[in-house]
């Protein structure tokens, strides 16, 4: 750990330090400023620390948005460090479904997506009298939807100050946005960063990931901490594994290699494992990381980083209305921030796993705004419950296109939250209420119906579809792979994934939420912990709104599959052949996801819902599906199915 002296030194060092006033200046003479400054030096800890210093904090709470929770969780901890007061306390955050901010705090950090929901139920932000806008340049829906909120919120609210922090990147957008808005440049220092690219296309940048760590841990002159970027959970913990395994080998042959410290990071790592990136370490260290790092984390000391060249990214298909995650090239943008953070502390050295000629052809200058990739039904019902009517005359910082806008209306409209106006309807205001996407909140609500009545299980499954994975499955050994598979059927509801979570958190509940049962069980203890609390969380939101909980179980189960299918029909595929289904709107072919509990089953059901689909390499996967019956798909889809449920293919139908 690092003592209070080292702390107030590190912070003294930071380029933010040495401009204080200048900053401050520039916040007492206008209403917005955008702040402009190499990642690392000090904006997000070190300005709310400013204007608390100034007297802001009596006129009211001074609020830091991010685009990433990880984030907002590790700067709020490291900022009540600087200040050595308990978090909660003066300093706070607050992300969706974890709050722990309190009446004393006065410095918030909060997710972008926080402020937002805040901003249904105070449409002043009247609590506030700063407002730091962080990552803007990271252009995520939430910050977007933001700016566009402030345009006129900062003229009802002369004395609100906006500040908005960017990477060079998107600068000038913001500043003319806000009508010329003030810019303040932090100015930096960066040390020059050699760049490789990869001679050959990479086969498999898992592997050529762990080759490079270990070859540059191995050149013994080579001092630095190693920085790689990953795409994702999954192949972040195999690097991790491959690395520690590989050089396991390499030290039984060779006692004077030093051990490496290998740690991962990405956003669904529990925030004490998160924290260890940051902590001192008496080997060199390797990160192996998402894009988490590229602006939003910045740990020191890093001198070489490693670059796949790819990220995970949320990518949305209007024509079809589906959202997966897929793999794919970051922006030359990106990559050239992922560089910088060699040349932080000293000079460093990057290793690109891709060639030259991939750079040039295959990224974009830029990324792409997620407001532009996105599916928007739920800032569309956000917005319409802030009464925004007119979605064309909202001042967005880039324009979403008409047919993202128009598919997410339409898919609103069908779901009932709209009206044949666009209005919302009594069901579309309840379904705004809850921080969840919309199917989900729809879900709760049809459940309370007394067609259904099943609210209590439906809040259960509703909380377990939004946490990580709960099934633990060991990456190296095959053997408990094998029981985690087995452990994993024990608890499998045939004819449905939603009945599985339903029976596992029933399980767990009734096994008074032991950790000793959830290990033996393969089951992520903290993430079941976790839904718990999101139950109750959703529970009070019903309250609320005066939506009623179930007080018995509900006794049939199939009227819970009737309420899936209710709300997910528009998620409704038929069988094909084997294993293979077809979505019945858009014709698209889907499998059944490995997990899914009718994965293997010796006859599968006609129709299917599913949650959500997943793309795997080529192959759309259906992530958690439950069996339904064909007439529920045509009362509960009308207009969309009669005629392809009796029987017309979709090609003759179109
Ligand atoms: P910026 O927002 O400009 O990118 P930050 O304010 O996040 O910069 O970081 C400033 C410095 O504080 C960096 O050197 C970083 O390493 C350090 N820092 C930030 N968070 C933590 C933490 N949780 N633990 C230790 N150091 C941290
Ligand atoms: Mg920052």
């Amino acid at each position: 750990r690092y003592s209070r002296a080292d702390i107030q030194r590190q912070r003294q060092a930071l380029p933010a330090y040495k401009v204080r006033e200048q900053f401050l200046k520039v916040v007492r003479e206008n209403q917005v400023v955008v702040v402009i400054g190499e990642t690392g030096s000090g904006k997000t800890t070190q300005l709310p620390q400013f204007l608390y210093g100034e007297g802001y904090k009596e006129r009211g709470l001074i609020g830091i948005t991010q685009p990433r929770r990880v984030a907002a969780v590790s700067v709020a901890q490291r900022v009540s460090e600087e200040m050595n007061v308990k978090l909660g306390e003066e300093v706070g955050f607050s992300i969706r479904f974890e709050d722990r901010s309190s009446s004393k705090t006065r410095i918030k950090f909060m997710t972008d997506g926080i402020l937002l929901r805040e901003t249904l139920q105070d449409e002043d932000l009247d609590k506030y009298s700063c407002i730091i806008m962080d990552e803007a340049h990271e252009r995520s829906l939430n910050t977007d939807i933001l700016i566009g909120l402030f345009k006129k919120l900062l003229a009802r609210r002369r004395d609100l100050k906006l500040i908005v922090t960017s990477a060079t990147l998107n600068a000038d957008k913001f500043s003319s946005f806000f009508g010329n808005a003030e810019q303040f440049i932090i100015p930096g220092r960066t040390y020059p960063v050699d760049i490789m690219f990869s001679s050959v296309p990479v086969m498999d940048y898992v592997e050529e990931a762990v080759k490079q760590v270990l070859r540059v841990h191995l050149s013994a002159e080579n001092k630095g901490d190693i920085l790689v970027f990953m795409t994702g959970q999954e192949d972040i913990e195999v690097t991790c594994s491959q690395i520690e395994e590989e050089l396991d080998n390499l030290r039984k042959l060779d006692e004077t290699i030093k051990p490496l410290q290998v740690l991962p990071i990405y956003s669904t790592l529990p925030a004490d494992l998160q924290a260890r990136i940051f902590e001192r370490s008496e080997y060199r260290k390797c990160i192996v990381a998402t894009n988490i790092a590229e602006t939003s984390l910045t740990v020191d000391g890093i001198g070489f980083v490693i670059d796949t060249g790819l990220m995970k990214l949320k990518v949305y298909n209007a024509r079809l209305s589906m959202e997966s995650l897929q793999i794919t090239p970051i922006s030359l943008a990106q990559a050239n921030q992922r560089a910088g953070r060699a040349g932080r502390t000293g000079p460093g050295t990057c290793y690109r796993l891709y060639t030259l000629t991939a750079a040039q052809t295959e990224m974009l200058p830029e990324p792409i705004p997620e407001i532009q990739r996105t599916n928007l039904e739920n800032t569309i019902l956000l917005l319409k419950s802030l009464k925004v009517k007119d979605l064309s005359r909202f001042p967005f910082l880039d324009r979403p296109s008409i047919e993202s806008i128009s598919t997410a209306q339409y898919q609103l409209w069908s779901e009932g939250a709209l009206d044949n106006f666009g209005d919302l309807t009594l069901l579309g205001e309840r379904m705004s209420r809850f921080p969840i996407e919309p199917t989900l909140s729809k879900f709760l609500i049809l459940s309370t119906l007394d067609r259904f009545h099943c609210s209590k299980e439906v809040v259960t499954i509703v909380a377990m579809l939004s946490i990580p994975p709960i099934f633990v499955r060991p990456n190296n050994d095959m053997g408990l792979q094998k029981k985690s598979d087995s452990s994993r059927e024990k608890f499998q509801v045939a004819e449905s994934d939603h009945l599985t979570l339903l029976n596992i958190y029933d399980q767990f509940m009734s096994h008074g939420r032991n950790e000793k049962w959830c290990q033996h069980n393969f089951l992520q203890h903290k993430s079941l912990r976790r839904a718990s609390e999101i139950r109750e969380q959703l529970v009070q939101i019903m309250k609320n709104n005066k939506l009623d909980l179930t007080v018995q179980d509900c006794e049939d189960w199939n009227l819970i599959r009737e309420c899936v299918c209710a709300a997910f029909f528009l998620n409704g595929a038929s069988f094909k052949k084997y294993g293979q289904y077809q979505h019945l709107r858009s014709g698209l072919e889907m499998a059944l996801h490995p997990t899914s509990a009718l994965y293997g089953m010796g006859d599968l059901p006609k129709y299917v819902v599913y949650h959500e689909v997943i793309l795997s390499g080529r192959v759309q996967h259906m992530n958690y599906v439950s069996t339904v019956k064909g007439e529920w798909l045509i009362e509960y889809g009308g207009v969309f199915y009669s005629k392809r449920v009796r029987g017309v293919s979709s090609k003759e139908h179109q």
